[in-house]
């Protein structure tokens, strides 16, 4: 799951009521820390591994959620989305055109569908964040693209964030291969700092920060990078239910989340399962 930016044009309100991070303090973390949260996070890496396997047309979104609640139980974690300002999800599950924190519900899946899962455990009081962007069956080329893209955009921000980088090379890393490739990257929501908050300092934004500018990154720092990438343009908008984020024109969208510590030999990305 995402944070919300704080230079939203709808406001706190609109975007589900999160605070803007950039005002707090950036806690860096211990060996220990950074343990305790790749726990946390091969926990999210299994959830999602188990998730993608499963995924069928004819299910429900909220099949997927009560799957999700039985596995956080199976690895000793909870889910880290349900309750979280109000979100009634095990997981975040967003289909199609739907960006990013679709409630889990009576949505059928449908074969071609490309559903988005935003899993956040909790094991030990400490949190691991990832998504991930699920083709159903056999999707459009176009399709099929967009997902490519999101995720090599996700891996050329992560191979930024270095000791000595800034957080605009993360962004810029993010944007400009996205736009190179003539897609479109959502502006309204963040990839955050995380340890024992799902949600901590900095933002980290996918686009609109230059090389060299922003936080200086130094090891024990941990962040979420999640860029979300749109096939048509960049604007989203919030349905009735307060939290989905929908693409304004109806075209489809892709996500994809790691979590990532940073270390002296480099980005080491907690998500991945191993
Ligand atoms: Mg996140």
């Amino acid at each position: 799951m995402r944070s919300r930016s704080k230079e939203t044009r709808r406001g706190r309100q609109a975007l589900g009521g999160l605070p803007p991070l950039s005002d707090r303090t950036v806690s860096l973390k211990s060996p220990r820390e950074v343990e305790a949260i790749y726990a946390a996070s091969q926990v999210v890496a299994q959830v999602i591994a188990a998730l993608r396997e499963a995924i069928k047309p004819g299910m429900t979104t909220r099949d997927l959620d009560q799957l999700a609640k039985e596995l956080y139980r199976k690895h000793g974690a909870r889910s880290g989305t349900l309750g979280y300002y109000g979100f009634p999800g095990q997981l975040c599950v967003s289909v199609n055109d739907e960006v990013i924190h679709g409630i889990p519900g009576k949505r059928r899946i449908e074969a071609g569908d490309l559903v988005k899962l935003d899993v956040v455990a909790v094991k030990d009081g400490y949190y691991g964040d990832a998504a991930v962007t699920v083709p159903v069956g056999e999707v459009r080329p176009e399709v099929e693209r967009l997902m490519r893209v999101t995720e090599e955009a996700t891996l050329r921000g992560i191979a930024q964030a270095v000791p000595g980088n800034h957080i605009g090379d993360i962004s810029s890393a993010i944007q400009q291969y996205v736009e190179s490739q003539g897609l479109s990257v959502v502006k309204e929501f963040v990839g955050h700092g995380i340890g024992r908050a799902m949600h901590e300092a900095p933002n980290v934004p996918n686009c609109g920060l230059a090389p060299g500018k922003g936080l200086l990154l130094v090891p024990g720092m941990v962040l979420a990078i999640e860029p979300q990438v749109n096939l048509g343009t960049a604007a989203v908008r919030m349905l009735d239910d307060g939290w989905t984020a929908v693409t304004q024109d109806g075209k489809w969208s892709a996500h994809y989340e790691h979590t990532v510590a940073i270390t002296p030999q480099g980005p080491r990305i907690l998500t991945r399962l191993t």
